[in-house]
């Protein structure tokens, strides 16, 4: 470079800092100021040698991820100052945490640590390596919320400069954004840079599609602000009137937001009709707010109709990101719906800035959503069990899920995703209750725990003792904290059962001369072809594995050679892995509907279905019932426009698969007689009992009940206990 170009370089650096400076939404003290300029000094000095993809001084991108922060974001002069040190310590080896915490103090030098941390995972990750340090950053917010703050303004300023780099990795790194970076910023309440991370990721991963309608949207330009004028024309003169101060505006859709609905609703760019909403923002002080967006709601309605099914008062229950406003959808000029959205100059700056605002406005003694719900992201995170797509998915359904807002018998609010049920809202309010839930209560009425909750219900939870989580319950659960919870709960209760039946297992072999050792397990789990020593005990246990079988495995033993020969023909099983800390399912059979029934069908050749995958069945006209993964790219079409042939499709483990009984009893009545069944077959681990009824004719007792088992063998367990009770005489099953 000549002297002259690098002059100019430098006083382009220097007037980039010095807006920095000037667009701060934070008031800056000197103090603050003088952090900054020292914060600037070291990362210029770090980076002096750096060069971006495109050819300019790698120091822009440090100083426009802090102006992010400091006037997008609007947080304080301690995440400036990080933002602008967020690569010193990944990209200079002569700068380490430990200095940076000697210049600049511990916050500062957490922060950065966190930051460089993230950006040092592993980069070219498939999915699922991509979801584990999703989660890995995810567990970052346990040191501080702003180190993924400054992560999502990096990776903004990164989609905003990515026209230098390979198409490739554009791709790559759109696709990741739209998967990680968006959710995250809508989750903290960051709608703009949410929005544009989307918009920037679709203009990566489909540049075709975001063209087009980005042009759409600039042609269609003019006719909006037309329309926007005459829809103000109607309500200025009354809003006028009552003395407000306000500015009304139009505010169109994203082009993401946009292509989601021409997808989801298979329209055209012209058939969606609300492509963009008006907003109407009043100044007002904070006792008055909520009764002139009421005013303004009422004025707007007394000119246009408003759709009854399309009210929104986040003002009296704000968003658990803390937004706030009021959304009505009217019928506006020219018969077209219209959106308004009504707030306040506070709310309105919220919504822009999510987390600072939050805090600029915070009340002394108002519960801080934001609090609440990042001790909720801990809770779960903490709990890892969970795989990490697993994780990320139920995450992200969570995400983008309506809310809605339920009321506890005392009153106080819950908001829960939309689809959320009775489990969902005991583990919300604490663990324990939920995992003693017994039943639940909705306005008064009983409901099943599969019961959709709705907004304004009154959920109670009824609670037992010896209630405990059952499989059924994770059909039922969609919030990934009762989800977590529930399977770390089912997971200790298989475990249990796995110590129990490995002791059996010693008890029956002995019987056979057999030694239970690494030698004899390791055979048996080739054997009853499972995956792990756990799944030997556990199906031992639960008696799927019974004296039958295991003679026959002593049998096929005391003949190695065959069994040798035998193994060789056979197809090469995968090796066993017999120390893992796990009970595998075998998913072998494919059930369908509520009831799993078993019923001919084929899999489908074009997503080809496996076992374990998640499927459904699909009625064709000459070929029966056909499976198709649910991902599966014909999914979607078959389901919205034949709804009605699709049938609930699941793979099990037909070793665990469920089925009813009814079981005769008779005999003669003596007192407490009912009440020694019924403790007989509650003592009965795993034996649910669904009905269950009793008669007594001068003396001559007579009973049913129905119960459900996971194998005969419970079953006949069950009924030898009932026998043995004094005064039973016979029980049989029907
Ligand atoms: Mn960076």
């Amino acid at each position: 470079m000549t002297e002259e170009a690098i002059e100019k370089e430098n006083a382009e650096i220097a007037k980039a800092y010095k807006r920095l400076l000037k667009v701060s939404y934070q008031t800056l003290t000197a103090t603050d100021k003088k952090l900054i300029r020292e914060a600037f000094e070291v990362a210029v000095d770090a980076h002096k040698e750096q060069r971006r993809k495109s050819g300019e001084a790698y120091i822009f991108h440090p100083i426009a991820v802090a102006t992010i922060v400091a006037s997008e974001i609007g947080l304080d002069a301690t995440s400036i100052a990080a933002a602008l040190l967020h690569d010193v310590v990944e990209d200079n080896p002569d700068y380490t945490i430990s200095d940076i915490e000697r210049l600049f103090g511990a916050t500062i030098a957490r922060i950065v640590d966190g930051l460089t941390k993230i950006s040092s995972l592993n980069k070219d990750a498939d999915v699922s390596t991509q979801a584990e340090n999703f989660r890995k950053m995810l567990l970052t917010l346990n040191d501080d919320v702003r180190v993924i703050i400054i992560k999502i303004a990096d990776r903004l300023h990164n989609m905003q400069t990515m026209d230098a780099m390979r198409p490739d990795k554009q791709e790559k790194i759109a696709s990741e954004t739209l998967y990680i970076y968006a959710p995250l910023a809508h989750r903290i309440g960051l709608y703009n840079i949410k929005t544009e991370l989307e918009d920037l990721g679709l203009k990566y991963t489909e540049p075709e599609v975001y063209n087009d309608i980005f042009n759409k949207i600039q042609e269609s330009k003019e006719e909006q602000d037309a329309y926007i004028n005459t829809f103000s024309k109607v309500i200025v003169d009354s809003l006028d009137k009552e003395g407000l101060d306000y500015e009304i505006k139009g505010r169109p859709k994203s082009i993401y937001s946009i292509r989601r609905k021409m997808v989801k609703q298979g329209v055209s760019f012209d058939e969606v009709y609300d492509k963009f909403a008006v907003r109407i923002i009043y100044k007002s002080d904070l006792a008055n707010e909520k009764f002139f967006s009421w005013k303004i709601y009422s004025i707007v309605t007394d000119h246009f109709t408003p759709n009854p099914k399309r009210l929104r008062d986040w003002i009296s229950s704000p968003k658990s990101t803390g937004y706030e406003a009021l959304h009505i959808t009217v019928m506006g000029p020219k018969g077209r719906w219209v959106e308004v959205q009504i707030r306040s100059e506070r709310m309105n700056e919220i919504a822009e800035k999510g987390y600072a605002a939050h805090y600029k406005y915070k009340q002394g003694n108002t519960e801080d959503a934001l609090d609440t719900w990042i001790d909720k992201l801990q809770e779960a995170l903490e709990t890892n069990e969970t795989n990490a797509v697993d994780f990320v998915e139920q995450f992200k359904l969570n995400l983008y899920s309506k809310e809605i807002y339920v009321f506890s018998p005392k009153g106080d609010l819950k908001s829960l995703p939309k689809g959320a049920t009775p489990i969902d809202f005991a583990f919300s309010v604490h663990t324990q209750v939920g995992m003693k839930t017994r039943g639940a209560k909705v306005n008064g009425k009983l409901v099943p725990l599969s019961h959709e909750l709705q907004s304004g219900d009154q959920v109670e939870i009824l609670t037992s003792e010896n209630a405990k989580p059952n499989t059924n319950w994770l059909d039922y659960a969609t919030t990934s904290r009762a989800r977590s919870k529930i399977k770390s709960s089912l997971k200790d209760e298989k475990k249990g059962i796995a110590l129990d039946g490995k002791e059996i297992l010693r008890r029956k072999l002995k019987q056979l001369k057999i030694s239970l050792d690494e030698k004899s397990i390791n055979e048996m789990v080739t054997h009853f072809k499972l995956k792990t020593s756990l799944d030997l005990f556990y199906r031992v246990g639960i008696g799927t594995i019974d004296n039958k079988m295991l003679k026959e495995y002593a049998a096929s033993r005391s003949n190695m050679f065959m069994s040798y020969i035998k193994n060789r023909i056979r197809k090469p099983t995968v090796a066993p892995d017999l120390d893992k800390d796990e009970i595998t399912a075998k998913y072998d059979l494919l059930v369908f509907g509520k009831e799993e029934e078993k019923l001919d069908y084929k899999l489908s050749a074009c997503c080809n279905p496996i076992p374990g995958d998640k499927v459904f069945g699909f009625l064709t006209i000459n070929e029966g019932i056909k499976v198709h993964k649910k991902n599966c790219p014909n999914a979607l079409s078959l389901q919205s426009n034949y709804a009605y042939r699709i049938i609930q499709a699941k793979w099990i483990d037909s070793s665990q698969q469920e089925f009813s009984a009814l079981i005769n009893l008779s005999g003669i009545d003596n007192l407490g007689l009912v009440n020694n069944i019924t403790q007989v077959i509650s003592a009965n681990m795993h034996v649910n009992m669904k009905s269950i009824s009793f008669q007594s004719d001068d003396g001559i007792f007579s009973g049913k009940i129905n119960v459900v088992v996971t194998n005969k063998n419970m079953l006949k367990k069950l009924m030898d206990n009932l026998k043995k009770i004094n005064g039973i005489d016979k029980v049989t099953r029907v």
